[in-house]
């Protein structure tokens, strides 16, 4: 309702977990968040140098212990908010506060951090969150069924600037472990030293990233150590897998059922041959299901009590949702693009308005192939900053100017390695041909068991040696 009356209509399922709204007119500002804060939403630390919303591994089914991280999650969300009442004053005609002491803010003080600051947690060995492109990734450590803790990664980050040669993309490294009774100090800590030593004279160099490439782990570790006052232990063991979506029904431990539906590009409105919007209405109306987003831009209706799964199911299959998410290509599901033209006034290139009709092109390239089965990560962004992760995933593309996109191969299907460039500033004829003598390649001289990533990696670097 909230979207029908302020914006587009459109609900737009982000990479990062939360929803955005689009052409809200000025007068239309303020009733929306009033009317999301009576929806028990908020758009607080949604931009700014602060930290952001704190993601966490989306399908309850992933673990029993998943209530246990999510808290922490939670926990330290909450910890990290900061502490001005401005945005009830202005959006909610809060109570103006007259006492500043209210305010005072040990953490951001009178300066908040250098950029922006996000973080994820995530529980191995699906890597959903893509965890490592975080400033800092919490990755659980669960050993014989309880949670010990977590390893801490820092300095991820995948935006770049084109022609900026001192900027780049760079996966989080593990600094090392902490249990659970310390890692909200470390965390709170490794923030602190981010805003006491990041770049604060030029934003584009400003991210954790550079603080850390330029001072060194060691010089972090020991500094987090200095401030926590307890040593940070060995990284323990971890494996990622994976990080789609499991599509459709999934059983979590305690019983409940949790079904994914994919959502292109997490675009959320009313087709005539697909009512999404109507649906998840219904869905929602009922109330017996709650409502789950993932980093993949796709929902989860979530916690759905054995005896209500066929009520839910029903309403799925009347508006054809299941029969979209069954039908779907594989490569369609592990596509994401950021929202780019004509919202983004970043975007130097289309993404979301333009992949849907490229991965329908792309889709008879594979099966030509006889590659339709294969699970390849394909994202496209509209510009370098990297909001839709194309910078880790097995093809991505990155806008360069209208029409025209760096194409980037090798990275990993688990989003433990960036990809390349490849080809740069290509139009959609060179797209295709590239990718069709790059699968003709695959399909001839693929190992067996070999993804599409870890081969056109492997050519890469066979060709640069
Ligand atoms: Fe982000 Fe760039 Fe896409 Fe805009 S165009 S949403 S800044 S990646």
């Amino acid at each position: 309702h909230i979207a029908g009356e302020h914006s587009t209509g459109v609900i737009k399922i982000t990479t990062r977990q939360t929803v955005q709204l689009h052409g809200i007119i000025k007068s239309h500002i303020k009733p929306t968040i009033k009317a999301f804060n009576e929806a028990h939403l908020n758009s607080i630390a949604t931009c700014g140098d602060i930290n952001r919303n704190v993601l966490c591994t989306s399908n309850p089914t992933q673990s029993p212990l998943y209530d246990q991280v999510f808290e922490i999650a939670n926990q330290i969300c909450d910890l990290l908010l900061p502490k001005t009442h401005a945005y009830h004053e202005i959006w909610l005609d809060g109570e103006k506060i007259t006492d500043k002491d209210e305010e005072k803010d040990p953490l951001y003080q009178d300066r908040y951090l250098p950029r922006k600051f996000k973080i994820g947690v995530v529980i191995p060995p699906n890597n959903d969150i893509d965890v490592l492109a975080n400033d800092l990734a919490l990755i659980a450590i669960i050993e014989n069924d309880e949670l010990k803790g977590f390893n801490l990664a820092i300095g991820g980050g995948l935006s770049t600037t084109h022609g900026n040669p001192d900027t780049y993309a760079r996966l989080a490294t593990v600094i090392g472990f902490t249990d659970t009774s310390k890692t909200l100090k470390a965390v709170y800590e490794i923030v602190t030293i981010q805003r006491d030593y990041g770049n604060r004279s030029d934003r584009k160099l400003a991210r954790l990233k550079y603080t850390v490439d330029k001072y060194g782990m060691d010089w972090y570790r020991m500094e987090l150590e200095h401030r926590t006052g307890f040593a940070i232990e060995p990284a323990r063991t971890y494996e990622f897998n994976d990080r789609s979506d499991y599509y459709g029904w999934t059983q979590s431990h305690e019983g409940n059922w949790h079904y994914t539906l994919f959502i292109e590009n997490g675009r959320v409105h009313d087709e005539p041959e697909l009512p999404l919007k109507t649906a998840l209405l219904e869905v929602a109306k009922s109330g017996r299901a709650t409502f789950r987003f993932t980093p993949n831009q796709n929902l989860i209706l979530s916690d759905v009590a054995p005896s209500d799964k066929s009520l839910i199911d029903d309403i799925l299959d009347r508006y054809g949702i299941i029969k979209q998410t069954a039908g779907t290509s594989l490569v369609r599901k592990n596509s994401m693009s950021c929202v780019a033209l004509p919202t983004c006034p970043l975007a130097l290139a289309e993404a979301q308005r333009y992949f849907p009709s490229l991965i329908s092109k792309i889709e008879p390239l594979l099966f030509k192939n006889g590659l339709d089965r294969e699970n390849i990560i394909i994202r496209m962004t509209g510009c370098p900053n990297g909001c839709a992760r194309s910078y880790n995933a097995e093809i991505g593309f990155v806008g360069t100017a209208p029409g025209r996109y760096n194409l980037h191969i090798g990275g990993d299907f688990e989003g433990t390695r960036l990809n390349k460039i490849y080809r740069e500033s290509l139009d959609e004829t060179g797209i295709l041909n590239t990718l069709d003598e790059l699968f003709t390649d695959f399909k001839r001289s693929g190992k067996s068991g070999e993804r599409f990533g870890d081969f056109s990696f492997r050519k890469m670097n066979e060709v640069s040696a």
